[in-house]
């Protein structure tokens, strides 16, 4: 069983989807389930709708999922994990306030030290503990070995007792926290392989001693994932990144294809540049993704985007478009040359159908034309159109072609008025307005 665990506390980062699109890759290769897991147990941080947002998107990008499930559905199940923990004597009460932890932080600080819990309550007997009326937390105790693990991407790492410390598993208010929430519920859903973000390297053996800890010992795979760095700064791609955002790549007529195209391909190095995740399926080996982060790359992306609104059926184009005339995606693609997104078609078939006013320096000719065109008869092909406005109207040259494209296309430029025609034939009379 893999995994794809989102928090619901923001727009879904592509970074994410990559996670979640590699997840449903490695998933459908090795013939195992994915499962969704929304990870809602900091309620501070969770933002309202974006678990129906993220489960909207993953359904654009058709990865297949066996279940959602809410992390805090489980938290009857954390709390009585902890208390087991608590009962073995393998976690502890921590009634140190956040300004005793505070001071020690500083302490450290100061002393160029990196911050480690003081061990304070870990050895108040329970007698002492007991009638205590203050707020407190559990405590998981440190290892008392070093915690290794292998990772597929980035290679083999060992953490130390003092590394790993004695974290908190429950908060005052009884939530559990990520690591523990994350560990117990991965080892509850028997997951196989963890594929995440590199941010989360760091977690892993966190999440590995309170597995340990509690008893269950299935090893689990780990894959963490470069992160992917802004094209500009080379700092990772944050929030302000408009690009980051996977809403705002699909609102900017980006296809969900031509995305993933793109993500699979991120430090990666593919037999083909094009390729559907279905094909991706087949020939796509993890280990060898590079364990250095990727460039996002814009450029690139449209390059991506144009191929795949290229290989669209026509139909489904003209639908994608607004319309439902199979004409309509065969001129978009006469289009293509000069435009990446499906918003750069959008308006370059608006202005198509758009009323039809100051042509620059030709504004006479234009009515002229306008006049003409509307009184004409059905045409079937441009060079009969062409010869019969010229013959009605006695304009020639540039004086008849610029106001003619003007008022076939509402742009001074673009792909010859003989390869739009075709397409734009039956529609003459609600263009000419
Ligand atoms: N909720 C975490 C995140 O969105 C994912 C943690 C994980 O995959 O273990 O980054």
């Amino acid at each position: 069983m893999l995994r794809f665990a989102p928090s619901p506390t923001g727009d879904m980062h592509i970074g994410n989807l990559r996670v979640a699109i590699l997840n449903h890759i490695i998933a459908k290769q090795k013939k195992e389930d994915l499962i969704i897991r929304i990870e809602d147990t900091d309620k501070e941080r969770n933002i309202e709708g974006k678990d129906k947002e993220i489960l909207e998107i993953l359904g654009l990008f058709a990865i297949d999922y066996k279940q959602v499930f809410l992390q805090s559905n489980n938290i009857k199940y954390h709390q009585q994990i902890a208390m087991q923990l608590l009962i073995d004597k393998k976690a502890f009460n921590c009634f140190c306030s956040d300004e005793a932890l505070e001071n020690d932080r500083e302490k450290l600080k100061n002393e160029g030290k990196p911050y480690r819990y003081s061990g304070f309550c870990e050895n108040l007997s329970d007698e002492l503990t007991f009638g205590l009326d203050a707020p407190f937390t559990v405590r998981l105790k440190k290892p008392t070995h070093d915690i290794s693990f292998k990772d597929i991407v980035k290679g083999d790492f060992t953490y130390k007792p003092f590394d790993v410390d004695s974290f908190v598993i429950l908060r005052t208010d009884k939530t559990p926290t990520y690591n523990f929430a994350c560990a117990v519920d991965d080892m509850l859903t028997d997951i196989s392989t963890v594929i995440r973000g590199e941010d989360h390297l760091s977690n892993t053996p966190k999440q590995i001693h309170i597995r340990e800890q509690i008893g269950y010992n299935k090893e689990i795979e780990y894959i963490h994932l470069p992160v992917i760095l802004n094209q500009e700064t080379g700092k990772k791609m944050s929030k302000r990144d408009d690009a980051s955002s996977v809403k705002w790549l699909i609102s900017e007529g980006y296809l969900p294809a031509a995305i993933a195209n793109y993500l699979i391909l991120l430090g990666y190095n593919p037999p083909c540049e094009i390729f559907t995740v279905e094909e991706a399926i087949e020939w796509f080996d993890i280990s060898k993704i590079s364990k250095s982060s990727a460039r996002f790359d814009l450029e690139k992306l449209k390059f991506i985007n144009r191929e795949h609104i290229k290989m669209l059926d026509d139909m489904r184009l003209s639908k994608i478009l607004g319309f439902a005339d199979i004409e309509i995606g065969k001129l978009a693609k006469v289009f293509m040359e000069e435009s990446n997104t499906i918003n750069d078609l959008k308006s370059k078939i608006s202005l198509i159908f758009a009323p039809k006013v100051n042509c620059e320096g030709f504004e006479s000719e234009l009515n002229q034309l306008m006049q003409c065109l509307s009184d004409a008869p059905f045409m079937d092909d441009f060079e009969t159109l062409k010869k019969y406005v010229g013959e009605k109207t006695s304009l020639k040259g540039k004086n008849l072609f610029m106001p003619l494209r003007f008022a076939i296309t509402g742009a001074q430029h673009g792909p010859n008025l003989s390869e739009i025609y075709p397409f734009i034939k039956n529609y003459l009379g609600e263009i000419i307005k």
